[in-house]
């Protein structure tokens, strides 16, 4: 397993790029994953833990929950409308908040229940047809309307093409937060993180580099 080397690179970048240390916050992407390498790295000491499917996360996280304490769980992966109520009850954040549908309801959701987890927007920054994300053109519009409906936001998040160099995704994602005074950024995974870090990242999503590889049953 290896968090620890994950780890030090993490607070390693963190030096490099003149941020605080502890300023990023390392989600271990656990989807998919063998429930045994999940507890080895909770037995570790690590807390803070990303999910992309709510059926899985309802499966697997309450039972860790009981057996650890202060786990927190985020949403990485698309979620559709009609299980916003299971994620509002599941996770700390909620990072792939793309429409104004599933903000409508998120909205809702934290005003019955008097708590809401933290929302992020995801930015659809490579404008990628087959990609979920609010497009960058339309993004300040729907932050406010975001903020109309008094759903705060967290901050964005962003995946950035494949094969292209993440850097300028990177970059322009910190602008739009900036311009719109959010200061949460979601992004970097296990091939990019340093590179978001230096571009301003404040949790990065490393699945397979802490986990080692996902084999889709
Ligand atoms: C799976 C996933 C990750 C982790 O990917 P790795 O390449 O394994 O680090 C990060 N972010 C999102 C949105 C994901 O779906």
């Amino acid at each position: 397993m290896a968090l620890q080397a994950i780890l030090a690179r993490v607070r390693a970048a963190e030096a490099l790029a003149g941020r605080g240390l502890g300023s990023v916050h390392l989600i271990a992407v656990s989807k998919v994953q063998p429930d045994a390498r999940v507890r080895d790295v909770l037995i570790a000491g690590h807390r803070l833990f990303g999910e992309n499917y709510v059926q899985e996360a309802q499966a697997k996280w309450p039972g860790f929950r009981a057996e650890f304490d202060a786990v927190q769980v985020h949403m990485i992966g698309p979620l559709q409308t009609n299980k916003a109520k299971l994620a509002v009850e599941l996770f700390d954040a909620i990072h792939t908040v793309d429409r104004a549908s599933l903000a409508d309801k998120l909205a809702k959701l934290a005003q019955a229940r008097g708590a809401c987890p933290q929302m992020f927007v995801q930015v659809n920054t490579g404008a990628e047809p087959q990609k979920a994300g609010v497009l960058p053109a339309a993004l300040d519009g729907f932050i406010a309307d975001c903020r109309a409906m008094d759903l705060s936001l967290a901050g964005l998040m962003c995946i950035p093409p494949e094969g292209e160099d993440a850097g300028p995704h990177f970059a322009a994602l910190a602008g739009m937060a900036a311009r719109n005074g959010l200061t949460g950024l979601s992004m970097g995974m296990s091939g990019d993180f340093e590179a978001a870090i230096a571009a301003g990242a404040t949790h990065v999503r490393v699945g397979s580099a802490i986990f080692g590889a996902r084999s889709y049953g």
